[in-house]
């Protein structure tokens, strides 16, 4: 058959099928029927095209996926799901081996975290509330009615970390940014100096 007689024949069945619901449902049939009685055979064919071509589908799937990550970031999700076990147990092993690299991880995405959250709750960019200070390492999150050390025990407790828990529950209010100067003078004394200056300085 030449290609225009088999373009032709196509157009015809498809117009067919589209008028007639029951030569649609006959086509549809014989289709089935040659699947079921050639399924082996299909079968194997398909397998020895995948294995001929193999190289030539991951190039395939690598360009797919570079041009669909949103695709490729569900597929990967609903794989992960599928095969649970197998993932739990490959990521056990791998954190075996790469304790290193896996601590390294756990302090960034910990760093991350406390910034996201101290941005948070000082409105952007991360400062004491008290005294301006920016420098990170001396910021935390304090609560401001107390309570702070027993629910970070609780949460410790539980091998969780507070910035993420913050995170996770929509950034409670309650809480503010405090640099451990700070927060120490309101721990002891329940003021800061920096406020009794202010308030000198107001009254002077
Ligand atoms: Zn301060
Ligand atoms: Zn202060």
């Amino acid at each position: 058959m030449s290609t225009n007689a088999r373009e032709y024949q196509r157009e015809y069945q498809r117009r067919r099928r589209a008028e007639d619901p029951e030569y649609a449902e006959r086509q549809r049939q014989m289709c089935r029927d040659y699947h079921n009685k050639n399924r082996e055979a299909m079968l194997a064919k398909s397998r020895k095209y995948h294995i001929d071509h193999a190289e030539k589908r991951r190039e395939y799937a690598k360009r797919y996926a570079k041009e669909h990550p949103e695709k490729k970031k569900v597929s990967i999700a609903v794989w992960r799901k599928k095969n649970i076990v197998k993932v739990r147990e490959a990521t056990k092993e791998w954190n075996k081996n790469n304790q290193d690299k896996l601590k390294r991880y756990r302090k960034e995405a910990y760093k991350k975290t406390k910034l996201e959250v101290l941005g948070h709750y000082s409105n952007g960019v991360p400062v004491c509330s008290c005294c301006g200070e920016p420098e990170i390492v001396f910021l935390s999150i304090d609560h401001i009615n107390g309570g702070g050390t027993k629910h970070r025990k609780e949460l410790l407790g539980q091998g969780k970390n507070f910035y993420r828990w913050l995170k996770i529950n929509g950034y409670p209010s309650g809480y503010r940014v405090l640099c451990h100067n700070c927060n120490q003078a309101y721990g002891h004394y329940g003021f800061c100096p920096h406020q009794v200056k202010d308030l000198e300085a107001a009254s002077a």
